[in-house]
């Protein structure tokens, strides 16, 4: 049951009630994105995401609606809060169901997972999409989406097309997060260039190895089945699975040379500390040729003398962009004079990049210098600037109290500031020391008192 707050949020509500919008391809492998569910269900009220994200903000917690508020678009670089398995998740999912009347959205998120496996980091930084995907469903006039599956750090490659994903647009050159306040599917947030391209699949099919192909199988099956799951028993299942299977090697030195897991890991499932993390799970069962849904089952993991050669690489595969030395400098040069007074921080520029800082400073070390001073500067201009006006502010309501036959003291002066513990800043304390003098009510000896 919804509690009182959600109660009393939703009447306020009632005019924005949602339309039930069906999500794409619940049960399947290519099951839509939460993040692309939003996008659409806010085309479909003729409003941008970040409008609808403000509506709902009241159902997601208090820190939340100041911060969607204000317009920040801090909230929309976690994809994981969009798709991932945290709390948020949770509630956004509530709220969403609870105002379109769905019962299925948990399934757009990887939220039913997370009793299962430790899915912990497996979530890609920036947005990546097939082009043809988007081409087909142009051509055919289906609703343009972005399947939960392409948001997934393994998968490089469309499972229908087996091309490589992209995560550069071809007009801006950019790459983007996941989500923005105006996101919509199929088309760039930055430039609002079409993200669809009309090719035949047979010439970009990408090569890949035996076992990117095997991974990209079984998750496809395990998102096909996860509305099937019933994830609280299966999680010891897993678990059981697991440590009978190494206990039926001499020791875990030796289960740890034939599968390629890390002998302290092995160790840590077999006494219980640690959930078994997505990257090893899959990989046991590759060696084990055992489909990572058997893995559910009791006693699928069976001792085998010859097992698979672990694959060289167990870590997600990066999204292989060439390192363009004269692109990135421009974008750095034109970052640097398109906007003096930007706050944009060296992170986000790397992430808008998709390319690390680290890189970006080795090549770039001056340009980098440079937009991070220029950022820290702006920073401290803004926090002072807001200083200044919450000193004044903080005059005014003393003074408007005083008027009012109302003691200006520590906690009336907050109460009817907006911002909650105002006064803790030196510089807005001094400045409520000071008006308090003025009107005659604060004396050195009273100062001393306190
Ligand atoms: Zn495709
Ligand atoms: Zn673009």
């Amino acid at each position: 049951m919804p509690s009182d707050l959600f109660k009393d949020v939703l009447n306020s509500l009632t005019c924005t009630t949602l339309f039930c919008l069906e999500p794409i391809g619940v049960g399947t492998y290519y099951v839509e994105s939460l993040a692309s569910y939003l996008c659409r269900l806010a085309h479909s009220h003729s409003i941008y995401v970040g409008t609808l994200m403000t509506d709902i903000a009241p159902l997601l917690g208090n820190s939340l609606v100041a911060s969607l508020k204000r317009g920040s678009s801090r909230l929309y670089e976690r994809p994981g809060l969009f798709i991932g398995h945290n709390d948020f998740t949770l509630k956004l999912v509530n709220a969403l169901e609870y105002l379109t009347g769905r019962k299925d959205l948990i399934y757009l998120t990887l939220l039913s997972w997370r009793h299962l496996i430790d899915i912990k980091g497996i979530l890609k930084e920036v947005r990546s999409w097939c082009p043809i995907c988007f081409a087909e469903w142009q051509r055919k006039k289906e609703p343009l989406y972005e399947p939960l599956i392409w948001a997934l750090k393994f998968i490089s490659v469309c499972p229908v097309h087996q091309c490589r994903l992209l995560s550069f647009c071809a007009v801006c050159k950019r790459t983007q997060p996941l989500l923005t306040r105006t996101t919509r599917p199929g088309y760039c947030a930055i430039c609002k260039s079409p993200l669809w391209k009309e090719t035949n699949a047979d010439e970009v099919r990408a090569k890949i190895d035996d076992y990117d192909n095997w991974v990209l199988k079984n998750i496809m099956a395990l998102l096909a089945q996860t509305p099937l799951l019933k994830h609280i028993l299966l999680q010891k299942i897993v678990m059981d699975n697991l440590t009978a299977y190494i206990r039926s090697f001499p020791d875990a030195s030796s289960f740890a040379s034939a599968s390629g897991i890390p002998h302290c890991t092995a160790t840590r499932w077999v006494r219980g500390e640690s959930f078994s993390s997505f990257y090893h799970l899959l990989q046991i069962c590759y060696v084990t040729e055992t489909p990572l849904m058997k893995l559910f089952n009791k006693g699928s993991l069976n001792h085998r003398d010859r097992l698979k050669p672990p694959p060289i690489r167990t870590q997600p595969i990066r999204t292989r962009n060439e390192f363009d030395g004269t692109r990135v400098r421009k974008h750095l040069e034109d970052h640097l004079s398109a906007d003096v007074n930007s706050q944009i921080t060296m992170n986000r520029v790397s992430q808008t990049l998709g390319i690390s800082k680290k890189t970006l400073y080795l090549h770039f070390p001056e340009l980098c210098r440079r937009i991070a001073e220029q950022a820290a500067k702006r920073r401290r201009e803004v926090s002072q600037a807001r200083l200044e006006q919450e000193c004044l502010f903080v005059e005014k309501v003393c003074r408007q109290l005083h008027l009012a036959d109302v003691y200006p003291s520590f906690e009336s002066v907050e109460a009817a500031c907006p911002r909650k513990a105002i006064l803790r800043a030196k510089e807005v304390k001094t400045a409520w020391h000071r008006t308090m003098k003025q009107l005659g009510l604060w004396t050195n000896q009273t100062q001393e008192e306190v």
